[in-house]
């Protein structure tokens, strides 16, 4: 047995926890407010209620309001520059995965001289090291998506060259993260959805990822269960709280997983197809490979018991064989109607498809190494077809 364990957020979680930001020990005096160009963080008073929690406890703020639904490294590098002039010491991520993700990077760039790809592994990046510390970084969630408030990661796309690589180590995790379900209860039906099983997919990679050990296999099976329980309920009712709570857990429960496991090329298939069709939403994207991809490994017969264990943690007590945990993610996935999403109204070609498994590998191959059996380019490609429509 060997694990390396290191998740150094203080998470406040539950319904109502916002309003105790204020008495947080805050890590900085100067805030830079890293929110969506939507306009939900505002509409819904979200933006208010943080600017009025950092009024109370002494702390001044700018916003940054330019984030997209696929975020852009122009932004982050945008967003860094603005912390500087304006000497901000710590930056506060409000709003899904993109915001966060978004406060993760800019955080990174405005402690460092540079581009923000000088420090990207993976695709035209640099991969070097980044000299200085970023600013500290507090998570507030408005999404029950990424697990971003619990893991060191961040995904970013260099634009011109249709590179979507995600990005972490030990300094990038969050210092402070908010999860209150009740931010939650606006967010529609469809994104519910989507980011609910890219939370699930997030566990279930980390489940199967031959980096699993016994830590992630205790917050994979959880987030499995808890999600597979609660997200047709929140999807059908975005009001039902103890289904928001339920499913906004089991995704700080996968982020874990991404702390403690990993990701695999699930993951990597998926970047490279909103890389290069950003209306495409990330969940969405995952959710439409996700049968031909476990299928494609229920066959192989290299993970047979713990696809069994994740259709059992998905409510399929009487799973016996690998392919009973397709046919569970199948009946979530009709439960929560995202069962007929297609590449093609997106604008994914079918005689493009080696042009994404290609890049898959190009940007982020390292995810493959996790894979329960080695795919090959031609793997990819067949499951890309298999899942085409
Ligand atoms: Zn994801």
């Amino acid at each position: 047995m060997k694990f390396n364990y290191y998740i150094p957020t203080k998470i406040l979680f539950g319904k109502g926890q916002l309003s105790n930001l204020h008495k947080q020990s805050l890590p900085g005096k100067k805030a830079l407010i890293v929110i969506s160009a939507g306009k939900s963080t505002k509409a819904n008073g979200y933006l208010e209620r943080v600017e009025h929690e950092l009024k109370a406890a002494g702390i001044s703020y700018v916003v940054f309001d330019k984030i997209l639904p696929n975020p852009v490294k122009t932004h982050v590098m945008e967003g860094a520059a603005l912390a500087r002039e304006n000497g901000c010491d710590f930056v506060i991520g409000l709003g899904g995965g993109s915001s966060i993700d978004s406060a993760k990077a800019i955080a990174v760039m405005a402690a460092n001289t540079g581009d923000y790809w000088d420090y990207i592994f993976g695709g035209s990046g640099k991969g070097l090291p980044v000299p200085v510390d970023p600013l500290p970084v507090v998570a507030i969630t408005t999404t029950a998506g990424t697990g971003t408030e619990a893991d060191p990661w961040t995904v970013i796309t260099k634009e011109n060259t249709e590179e979507k690589i995600g990005f972490g180590y030990d300094k990038t995790f969050p210092v402070l993260s908010v999860v209150d379900p009740d931010l939650m209860l606006t967010v529609p039906s469809d994104l519910t959805a989507y980011q609910g099983f890219d939370a699930l997919f997030h566990s279930t990679e980390g489940y199967i990822n031959k980096a699993a050990n016994i830590m992630s296999d205790m917050y994979a099976l959880k987030a499995i269960e808890l999600i597979g329980k609660n997200l047709a309920l929140a999807v059908e009712n975005g009001g039902n709280e103890s289904a928001r709570e339920m499913v906004a857990l089991g995704n700080t429960l996968a982020g874990m997983v991404e702390s403690t496991s990993s990701c695999t090329s699930e993951h990597s298939l998926e970047h490279a197809l909103s890389a290069y069709h950003p209306s495409l939403p990330h969940g969405a994207g995952l959710i439409m490979i996700s049968r031909a991809y476990y299928t494609h490994f229920a066959k192989r017969g290299c993970c047979d018991e713990r696809l069994i264990t994740m259709a059992k943690a998905l409510g399929k007590d009487n799973a016996a064989k690998p392919m009973d945990f397709v046919e569970a993610l199948v009946e979530l996935q009709k439960a929560c109607d995202v069962d007929n999403l297609k590449m093609s109204d997106y604008g994914i070609k079918k005689e493009e498809l080696e042009k994404y498994a290609v890049k898959a590998y190009d940007t982020m191959g390292g995810l493959f190494e996790g894979d329960p059996a080695p795919l090959t380019k031609e793997d990819c490609i067949a499951i890309l077809e298999d899942a085409y429509k």
